[in-house]
């Protein structure tokens, strides 16, 4: 990883920069892209897939980096499948929220027993800024443990 491919001050990039970083925060690590588990979730299991270089959206992925992500979202819902018991996984990407512009795709368990109005675009009300319906940082920790050792 050059520092030159990295945006100073943009968060996901000083992650990337950052050694060693918190279990929350390497999910999974491969060639082009980290994964996380998001800090501001209220639902176990929401999955930040991140380039491990500063891009802004997808038409500057190059072949390689763009290849290599389907077998991560592959691996990734199932290794959720396994630790959430969800039915399937929910993908989105927009990157348009205030110092979030590096590009980065939403990975999230739906549940057999999801209620019908946070299902689809609604599952968003799980991510909040209220810091009290947060998951706590040592069950983060050990729920992006558990997510890692489940992927195949
Ligand atoms: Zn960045």
């Amino acid at each position: 990883m050059r520092t030159s491919d990295l945006a100073p001050g943009c968060s996901p990039c000083d992650q990337q920069a950052t050694s060693p970083r918190p279990p929350r925060e390497e999910v999974l690590a491969t060639n082009h892209w980290r994964v996380a588990h998001a800090f501001n979730s209220a639902l176990p299991g929401w999955l930040i897939l991140l380039p491990t270089r500063h891009i802004a959206y997808f038409a500057e992925l190059t072949a390689a980096e763009a290849q290599e992500l389907g077998g991560v979202i592959r691996r990734l819902s199932a290794a959720l499948e396994v630790v959430t018991g969800c039915v399937k996984t929910y993908l989105m990407q927009f990157s348009e929220a205030e110092g979030f512009g590096h590009l980065h795709l939403h990975l999230v368990p739906r549940s057999p027993t999801e209620p019908r109005e946070a299902m689809g675009p609604a599952v968003f009300t799980y991510l909040t800024s209220e810091q009290a319906q947060w998951i706590l940082a040592e069950e983060l920790a050990e729920i992006a443990n558990s997510i890692r050792a489940a992927i195949p």
